[in-house]
C-alpha cells in the first residue's frame, strides 16, 4: 500500500469515530449524568433527558450554546459511540419510542464509548509507529470492533477494565518508542498559562501534560504529542497541527483557535473558531 493510500485509510478510519448527531437519537443528552458547575444547562441524574432535547433528537439551542456558555456539551464528544448504538447497534430503534430499551440502551452506550475512544487512540498509535508494534495493534483494533459488533446483551458482558489494560500496555509501549526521538527528557507536566509563543516545539511530548490556558499561537508543533492533555483554553492560533499526535476532537473543542489554525483532517473545527 502506498503511503498516500495508507494515509487515507487511517484518516477514513479515524472519521468514522467523529461523532454524527444527525444519526444519533440523542444518547449523551440522556445518558449521562452532568451538571451546571461542569458547563451543562441543569444538574440531571443519568436516564434523564436534558430539557433542551427536541422530541425529534435536536438541541434547541444548539447555535446559542457559546452564548449560554455551556462548556460541557460544546466540549463533549462521544467519538461516534452515538451513531454505533442507534443505527447499528439498536437497528435504528429509538430509548423514547421503545422504552422497553431505554436502560440497556444507555449501558451499553457507555461502553461502546470507551471501546471507541479506545479504539481512536489504537488507531493513532498504529499511525505513528513501527510495524512491529503495528501487529500487536492491530489485533487489538480487530477484536475491539469484533466487540463493537455484538448484541446489546453481550455487550453488556464485555470485560472492558481486562481489555483497557491490554491497550494501554499497548499504548505505552508506542509512547515509549516516541520518546526516544524526543529532544529532551520530559520532567514537566505543568505549563498552566505559560507562553510559547512561536517556538518549534516539534517533537515535543506533552502527554498528559497541563496545558490549561497554554499560549502556544504559532508554534510548529509536528509530531507533537498531546496524548491525554488538559488542553482546556489554551491558545492554538495560527498553529498547523494536521501532523500532531493524539489529538481528540475534545481536546480540540475545549481549546481556542482561529481560522487559520489547521487541524488533522479527521476532526471538526469547531464553529466558534471560524
Ligand atoms: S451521543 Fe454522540 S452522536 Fe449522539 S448526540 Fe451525543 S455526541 Fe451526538
Ligand atoms: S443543551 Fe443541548 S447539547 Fe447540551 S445536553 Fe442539552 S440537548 Fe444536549
Amino acid at each position: 500500500m502506498s503511503n498516500q493510500s495508507k494515509e487515507n485509510s487511517y484518516k477514513e478510519a479515524l472519521k468514522e469515530l467523529a461523532a454524527n448527531c444527525g444519526e444519533c437519537c440523542g444518547i449523551c443528552c440522556v445518558a449521562l449524568y452532568f451538571t451546571k458547575m461542569d458547563g451543562f444547562p441543569e444538574d440531571k441524574r443519568p436516564g434523564k433527558p436534558c430539557s433542551n432535547l427536541t422530541d425529534d433528537f435536536k438541541c434547541k439551542i444548539h447555535s446559542d450554546l457559546m452564548k449560554h456558555q455551556l462548556k460541557g456539551c460544546m466540549a463533549y464528544d462521544c467519538f461516534g459511540a452515538g451513531q454505533k448504538v442507534t443505527r447499528e447497534i439498536y437497528k435504528g430503534l429509538d430509548w423514547r419510542e421503545h422504552s422497553e430499551c431505554a436502560g440497556e440502551m444507555f449501558q451499553v452506550f457507555l461502553i461502546v464509548y470507551q471501546l471507541h475512544q479506545m479504539l481512536w487512540y489504537l488507531i493513532e498509535a498504529h499511525k505513528a509507529t513501527s510495524k512491529n508494534i503495528q501487529n500487536q495493534l492491530t489485533l487489538l483494533i480487530q477484536e475491539n470492533k469484533e466487540m463493537t459488533k455484538m448484541k446489546p446483551a453481550e455487550i453488556l458482558g464485555v470485560d472492558v477494565e481486562e481489555y483497557r489494560q491490554r491497550v494501554n500496555s499497548g499504548l505505552k509501549e508506542v509512547c515509549h518508542s516516541l520518546n526516544k526521538g524526543l529532544k529532551q527528557d520530559k520532567k514537566t507536566f505543568n505549563y498552566m498559562g505559560k507562553s510559547f509563543k512561536k517556538q518549534n516545539l516539534d517533537g515535543e511530548d506533552f502527554s498528559m501534560a497541563l496545558l490549561i490556558a497554554a499560549d502556544l499561537e504559532g508554534c510548529s508543533l509536528r509530531k507533537t504529542n498531546f496524548l491525554g492533555a488538559d488542553m482546556r483554553d489554551a491558545n492554538l492560533n495560527n498553529t498547523d497541527l494536521s501532523d500532531s499526535l493524539f489529538l481528540t476532537q475534545m481536546q480540540i473543542n475545549t481549546a481556542r483557535g482561529n481560522s487559520n489554525t489547521i487541524i488533522p483532517g479527521s476532526l471538526i473545527k469547531p464553529d466558534t473558531w471560524k
